[in-house]
């Protein structure tokens, strides 16, 4: 396959949203992601593509309350990296809606880094100053490795049934 995204613009525009939506092989994405860090044009307009899917689509984030309780799922398949816009979801979501009850469904996490780390621990902070929890659900092996690894496995809870989950938070307020 041609990697010159040069010569076709259409094309180009349908590799990259393939590309930001997890459509593309492992293959693909090791041959696009070679060459588009290193082309100022392709990285514009990886940007650019981006802004437009996260202003039209869908959220990347499900919300849903149980008791007082917030569940936050993921859409999709999610790697809470960096550079991923589920990870920039995610902590707007908490911020924004204020919550302070926050149960993380981890079961479409594949991978997870010291920044999504971090943004874990802030969020975790941000709800416990509000004399509320965060805690974890249903991490799959990889990620629990990083959790246990950083210890952050002892401070935030994990769980592999939600209504154990939900019913640790406690009663809901009246
Ligand atoms: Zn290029």
């Amino acid at each position: 396959m041609s990697m010159n995204f040069h010569e076709d613009p259409v094309y180009r525009e349908e590799f990259i949203t393939g590309y930001l939506t997890r459509r593309l092989s492992a293959d693909l994405v090791e041959q696009w992601e070679s060459h588009y860090l290193a082309c100022d044009d392709c990285f514009e307009e990886i940007r650019a593509t981006e802004l437009l899917i996260r202003g039209l689509g869908e959220p990347m984030v499900e919300r849903r309350l149980v008791n007082d309780v917030t569940v936050l799922r993921f859409a999709q398949g999610s790697q809470l990296l960096a550079s991923s816009l589920e990870l920039a979801e995610l902590s707007n979501v908490i911020r924004v809606q204020k919550d302070t009850k926050v149960l993380i469904d981890l079961s479409r996490v594949s991978r997870i880094d010291s920044t999504g780390l971090g943004v874990l621990m802030n969020c975790y902070c941000h709800a416990v100053k509000n004399a509320g929890a965060l805690k974890l659900l249903n991490a799959d092996a990889p990620v629990r490795r990083v959790l246990s690894v950083t210890k952050i496995d002892s401070v935030l809870q994990m769980f592999e049934d939600e209504g154990a989950a939900i019913a640790s938070f406690g009663l809901p307020q009246a």
